[in-house]
Parts: C-alpha cells; sequence; structure tokens
C-alpha cells in the first residue's frame, strides 16, 4: 500500500528464539510495505511488539515499554502501535490489552500474524481498531520475505506448537498444538540461506524431536537432519529446543555421523529431581534423562551440552533442589539457563501446594548460578588439548574461532584468510580467562 511508502517501523521483541525468528519475519512484512527499519520506537511510524508471556516479568515489562509510547502517541496521533504474539493470544489476553492499553491499534495473536499487512492497511482505511485473535493456527507464510538480523546464523521453522502441556508452561495453549512444516519447503528454504553464504542454519520449534509425527510419511527429526545434510555447500545445522522423551539413538547417531550436523545439544532437563520432573508432567525421570546425556558424550565426540533449569517449582524440597546442583555437577554443561519458577495463573502448577517462597526461590537459584560459574572455569582447563572444528570470525580484528557451542577460541591474526570458513582447532592453552589455539586442517563440509 503507498501510504506506507517511505514510513519508519520499529519491532521490539520478548521471549524465546521462536520470537526473535517471528520479528525477523513481521520486519520482511513491513518492508514489502516499502517501510525503512529505525532503532527506536519513539522515532517509528509503526511499532510492533512482539510478545512473550512465559514469565510475569516478560509481561509487565512490555506492558509499561507499550504504556511509554502513549506520550509519542499524542504527539503524532498517525503513529500506528501493534502488540502481537502470545499476550493476545492467552485467554483473557486480548481483552486485557483492550481495557490497559486503549491507544493500541491493532492487537493480534500467534496464529494470524501474518496478516499483519492486511491489518495495517485496514486501521489507515478505516480509522478503526483491530482487535483479532483467532483460535486456529494459520502458519506464517514461509516464503514471506524474512529481514534476518544475523549475517552467520539463520532459523528456519520446522515445527509449530506444542503437545506436551507442562504444568508451569502455557505455549501449548497459546501456539496450539504441533503442526510439522513439509520438508520440500524446509528444504528449499535451507538450500536457499545455504547459497547466500549462512554457516549456520538453526531448526527451530518448541519441540524439534517430534518433527513428523503428524506428518504421517515416515519422516523423522532423525530423517530431516540426515536429508539437509545433503545439500550442497560450506554450513552446519543447529536445531532447537528438543525434548528429553522425543530427543532418541537415532539423532545421537546423526550427530555422530554427519560432519554437517553441530556437535551441540540443548536439551532442558528442569529439574534434577524425578518427583519434581512428574509434577512438572514432563514424561521423562532423571534415570532417562542420564541415560540420553551419557549416550550423547559416547557418541558425539567433544559435544557441548546445554539445559534449562526451573528452581523453586512448588513442591520443591532442599533436597530436590541439591539433587539439580549434582547434575549440574555429573553432567558439566557449558551452558545452563536457570529461572525461579514464575506463578502464572491458570495453570496446573499455580495450584500446586507447597508454593516456594521467593527468598528462597532467591537463595537457590544464586546457589545454582555460583555452581555453574565454578563449573564453567573447570571446563575451559578441560578444552586445552583438544580439538574442535570451529568457524573462523574477526571481529574488531582480532580473529577466532567459533565452537558449535559457542566458545571462542583465540587465534594468531594471520588466519584471518580463512574468515568464515570451518577449520579444526586444537586448544594450547588459557590466556586472560580466554582460550587460545591454533589451525590443524581446514574442513569445508561442502
Ligand atoms: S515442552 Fe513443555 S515447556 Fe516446552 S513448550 Fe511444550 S509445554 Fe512448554
Amino acid at each position: 500500500m503507498m501510504y506506507f511508502e517511505g514510513k519508519k517501523y520499529n519491532v521490539v521483541t520478548y521471549g524465546c528464539q521462536m520470537n526473535v525468528h517471528e520479528s525477523e519475519k513481521i520486519s520482511g512484512i513491513l518492508q514489502d510495505l516499502g517501510m525503512t527499519l529505525v532503532n527506536e520506537p519513539e522515532l517509528a511510524d509503526v511499532v510492533v511488539f512482539n510478545t512473550c508471556c512465559i514469565r510475569e516479568g516478560a509481561e509487565d515489562r512490555a506492558f509499561s515499554n507499550i504504556a511509554a509510547l502513549k506520550k509519542c502517541k499524542a504527539k503524532n496521533p498517525d503513529m500506528i502501535i501493534a502488540v502481537c504474539g502470545c499476550m493476545p493470544q492467552q485467554k483473557q489476553g486480548k481483552y486485557d490489552l483492550k481495557k490497559k492499553l486503549p491507544f493500541v491499534d491493532i492487537v493480534i495473536g500467534t496464529h494470524n500474524v501474518n496478516m499483519l499487512g492486511a491489518y495495517l492497511t485496514r486501521v489507515v482505511d478505516t480509522k478503526k481498531r483491530v482487535y483479532e485473535v483467532v483460535d486456529t493456527p494459520i502458519d506464517l507464510s514461509e516464503n514471506k520475505t524474512t529481514i534476518r538480523d544475523d549475517k552467520i546464523n539463520a532459523y528456519v521453522n520446522i515445527i509449530y506448537g506444542c503437545n506436551k502441556f507442562c504444568t508451569y508452561c502455557i505455549v501449548p495453549h497459546v501456539r496450539g498444538r504441533e503442526r510439522s512444516r513439509p520438508y520440500e519447503d524446509i528444504k528449499a528454504e535451507v538450500k536457499d540461506l545455504v547459497s547466500k553464504g549462512y554457516r549456520y542454519i538453526t531448526l527451530l520449534g518448541q519441540n524439534v524431536n517430534s518433527y513428523g509425527k503428524d506428518l504421517n510419511n515416515g519422516m523423522t527429526f532423525a530423517s530431516l537432519l540426515t536429508k539437509l545434510c545433503q545439500i550442497e555447500g560450506e554450513f552446519k545445522l543447529k536445531f532447537m529446543t528438543s525434548h528429553p522423551i522425543d530427543f532418541n539413538k537415532d539423532i545421537i547417531k546423526v550427530m555422530k555421523r554427519e560432519p554437517k550436523v553441530a556437535k551441540c545439544l540443548h536439551l532442558p532437563v528442569q529439574s534434577g529431581n524425578s518427583d519434581v520432573l512428574f509434577r512438572m508432567n514432563r514424561h521423562y525421570n532423571i534415570r532417562h534423562y542420564n541415560k540420553l546425556i551419557k549416550a550423547t558424550k559416547r557418541g558425539v565426540k567433544n559435544v557441548s551440552l546445554s539445559t534449562d533449569i526451573i528452581v523453586g517449582f512448588p513442591g520443591e524440597s532442599e533436597k530436590a533442589f541439591e539433587d539439580t546442583v549434582k547434575l549440574l555437577k555429573k553432567v558439566k554443561y557449558d551452558q545452563v539457563f536457570a529461572f525461579m519458577y514464575s506463578k502464572r495463573t491458570g495453570k496446573p502448577a499455580s495450584i500446586l501446594p507447597n508454593q516456594i517462597d521467593e527468598s528462597v526461590k532467591n537463595k537457590r537459584l544464586n546457589k545454582l548460578l555460583r555452581e555453574q560459574k565454578f563449573i564453567s572455569k573447570q571446563m575451559l582447563n578441560d578444552c586445552v588439548g583438544k580439538t574442535y572444528n570451529c568457524l573462523v570470525v574477526v571481529h574488531n580484528g582480532v580473529t577466532m574461532g567459533l565452537t558449535d557451542g559457542g566458545r571462542e577460541i583465540y587465534l594468531p591474526n594471520d588466519s584471518n584468510a580463512l574468515e568464515n570458513h570451518f577449520v579444526d582447532i586444537k586448544v594450547e592453552g588459557i590466556r586472560n580467562h580466554k582460550l587460545s589455539g591454533v589451525i590443524k586442517c581446514q574442513k569445508s563440509h561442502q
């Protein structure tokens, strides 16, 4: 529409990688309308808030940031403010926003964000607000323009929604049930990204390991990875998020066999105690989780592991918390993303007995993070002498290799001729708390 030609936009994103990628698609919709990006919402003609409601904190932040634009809107009544994503999609979300933020022009949910262009046009044409949240999932058209923030890593959706219903999580309620994207669509997108020079392609979904179950054509996540590795070019595949009940030996075999699959795994455990896992409705116990970790370490050389942890889940005793700390010491993750349990009204966990005091949750989180800091330091020493296949990057004149797990290994500066290529790097030592190494040989993964 001509009206938007030359106008400025800004997208404010909250939450996970799925939202980050969705915002890249939103940018694509706005640029297709002729708009250009500005860095400050205050300077934009169209501001889109892509929201998250997994924790109360994220919601509060979004509410106050949207409210802060009220003054700008008063000065510039043509400014259009849109709110989309998980906040409006939850029950009451649309009504809460309508009541609390009456100056917002567009409120849409997770299922119809691909219609944003049409809703913007409608607001301009009719001068009326749009409050439309639909219950039936309409997948984003993946062929629309996507404005990607990163030049090295690109996200590709492979599955939407989730069937797991963890008792603390709102995602299945706001994103619907699992829907796998057809293989041919995924392949075409990955091929296109590789031809554009992206070196890492991250396959995205709330539970990527469930890929294919609803397609009824025999496709599994392991077979998807195998097929995508046949695409020509220098690149590696990453994936997130995995669920321990669907992550399996077939996937480990592909990780081991295929050089184009990155040697890193994000496997959220949430708690190191089986009773807590049961109350979380995670569908596995800690024995099962430990077996998966053992098989992954055995199968995938120098694999980098990361996880998510919730501390202070209802009924988490001191012993249950210590089980989680023990797990950290045993697994030795490269990265741990730990959060305090946040009570969400309407979720089964919010009415479980023995809710934990905020002060106790705080204490436990701090202890856990302290332990992880200590483990991370130790793990830096463990890297010395090992060889990792890394991507060579140059930042501000400094050359380094990035491992699949994101560790930086500093290289002699004359290695910069290999920028943007995968090479084997041997870690030789630690200088100023940083790894340093030398290139052993170049591996192209063509
Ligand atoms: S697996 Fe659990 S935590 Fe993850 S999205 Fe599904 S319900 Fe939420």
